[in-house]
């Protein structure tokens, strides 16, 4: 028999009795100084950090990332400096607005962040399985978030405040056009793509600047469910995706990846016929078609969940030389909320815990703090500069100046800017099939919806294609002639149209509005 080892206290004390709390007499009450059992019962109460406000619900596994081809013309990233270097990540997936223990199969976004260890710090990639998000501007995020979160008075998730709020936001056209598409609920993980969805820039040895975006294609295929599929799915396990992913890398069948770039030169920025820093674009793949970097394989499974994946802390500001940043204003605000959430929900030195922490060398001058368990850089001076040989800069590491300019103004992101080409393209790249998933999938998720939001947003659905105008209001009953009639309307018309109080029907033959009305 194997000898087991002494239980003890969390300080080490040995423990003589785990079964049976102190009490006078066998019948109690229990006595104040039963101090094992009260750090037993006040760890317990403190067993959970804060969910994360989005992605509570993820999954996660470490791989390894190989460089597949040269790309050192566009980059001086140490992670790419050679054909077959290996560099050790970790990887988390997610769904967006469930909760901790809210069932995988479900229609959303698939978080995708990928934390690769480089010699030259952590570079994480915080993608989505999609390549657009529904807003373009930092400034809705939150309103966004609270339409897909619980609705503050019949704490229940409400499809009115979702539509209510894409149907005023065009924007979200693209995304939402993906999310109701058969890609909006994937099987499991290892069948998605990922996308940075952000524009980040490389930039090469003799400092020039590239625009790029990232791709991760799935090699295990896109596998998605119906929503009838999923829903009896959930009925039955609603951990189905992290036991597809957990499952697979346990008997050896890893995941892979093929990781991509597309790749714009820094000056094409100002001709392009879009704005290339506009995240709810994609660059097509005709323009910037898609070079090959490495394979990304997932091969280990964490030991410890807590430890490796709910704790894991991903943040766009974690960039190494070579790579950097765009001008997307979203990425410019994740580059701040990231960090600061990690701060709020599990302390200021995660960046010590052993998912977090560098593979190489961490050297800075932060101190102290709540929870400092790695010595705290012992008796090294705290202050900088100094003259006792403490880490100095390196100017080597400066990027190229970005040229900005510009009157400081609130500009209308909505100016002249169209909404509706690129979701008309997905449209019309679809199956007859996946034409017909998407009208059933968006009227299921109308129901219960009022009338003036489903024909304010079917008039979105018209002007990206008629086709899928007319394919939505065939499953919901509603006129396409009087949608049509609405689409000329700028869209502070159709929401004064269509508010709760002016709403009175879709127009008929005799009603239609006048012409620039
Ligand atoms: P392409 O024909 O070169 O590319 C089409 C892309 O669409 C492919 O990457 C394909 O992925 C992807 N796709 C197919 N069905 C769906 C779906 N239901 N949801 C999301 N993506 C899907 O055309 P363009 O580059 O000219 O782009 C046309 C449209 O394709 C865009 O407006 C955009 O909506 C969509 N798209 C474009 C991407 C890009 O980076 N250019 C990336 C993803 C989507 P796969 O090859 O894996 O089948």
């Amino acid at each position: 028999m194997t000898e087991r080892k002494q239980l003890t206290t969390a300080h080490g004390t040995p423990i003589g009795d785990n079964q049976n709390s102190l009490t006078a007499g066998p019948r109690g009450p229990l006595l104040m100084q039963d101090y094992q059992l009260l750090e037993k019962m006040a760890t317990f109460n403190r067993e959970r950090v804060p969910e994360r406000v989005v992605h509570a619900k993820g999954s996660g596994a470490y791989g390894t990332f190989t460089v597949t081809n040269n790309i050192t013309e566009y980059t001086k990233a140490d992670i790419f400096s050679k054909v077959g270097k290996k560099t050790d990540c970790l990887v988390r997936f997610s769904t967006v607005a469930g909760e901790r223990g809210a069932a995988d199969a479900e229609r959303d976004v698939r978080g995708f962040a990928v934390k690769f260890y480089t010699e030259e710090g952590n570079w994480d990639m915080v993608g989505n399985n999609t390549p657009v998000f529904f807003v373009r501007d930092p400034y809705k995020f939150g309103d966004f978030i609270h339409t897909q979160k619980r609705d503050p008075k019949t704490n229940m998730r409400s499809a009115t405040a979702m539509w209510d709020f894409w149907s005023l936001s065009p924007e979200s056209l693209h995304q939402v056009t993906i999310l109701m598409s058969d890609r909006g609920l994937p099987q499991g993980y290892r069948f998605v793509n990922g996308y940075s969805s952000h524009t980040y820039s490389f930039i090469n040895a003799d400092d020039e600047r590239f625009w790029i975006k990232f791709h991760f294609k799935t090699m295990q295929g896109i596998k998605t469910w119906t929503n009838a599929q999923a829903a009896e799915i959930v009925g039955q396990d609603r951990e189905s995706s992290q036991r597809d992913l957990f499952e697979a890398i346990e008997k050896g069948d890893y995941p892979k990846w093929r990781v991509c770039v597309q790749v714009m030169p820094e000056t094409d920025a100002e001709t392009y016929h879009i704005n290339p820093f506009d995240l709810t674009k994609v660059w097509s793949h005709a323009d910037y078609p898609l070079i090959e970097i490495g394979i990304m394989e997932l091969n280990r499974n964490p030991e410890n969940y807590f430890a490796d994946i709910e704790q894991a802390a991903f943040e766009p500001s974690n960039i190494v030389p070579g790579i950097s940043f765009s001008p997307d204003k979203m990425l410019q605000a994740r580059i701040m909320s990231y960090a600061d959430a990690h701060r709020y929900r599990i302390g200021v030195n995660y960046a010590a815990l052993p998912a977090n922490r560098a593979q190489c060398p961490v050297r800075t001058y932060h101190r102290d703090g709540k929870l400092r368990f790695d010595g705290n850089a012992g008796g090294a001076v705290n202050y900088e500069p100094n003259s006792v040989g403490g880490p100095v800069e390196d100017s080597r590491y400066n990027e190229p100046p970005l040229k900005v300019s510009g009157d400081a103004d609130r500009y209308d992101h909505r100016d002249g800017n169209d909404d509706y080409a690129q979701p008309g393209n997905l449209f019309r790249l679809m199956s007859a099939e996946q034409k017909g998933q998407l009208f059933s999938n968006i009227a299921e998720a109308m129901a219960g919806v009022p009338e003036r939001i489903k024909a304010r947003q079917l008039v979105h659905f018209y002007r990206a294609d008629p086709d899928y105008g007319r394919g939505v209001a065939e499953l919901l009953d509603l006129d396409i002639q009087g949608i049509a009639a609405l689409a000329d309307l700028s869209l502070e018309e159709l929401s004064q149209m269509t508010s709760e109080e002016n709403y009175a029907g879709l127009p008929t033959k005799s009603r239609l509005p006048a012409a620039g009305a």
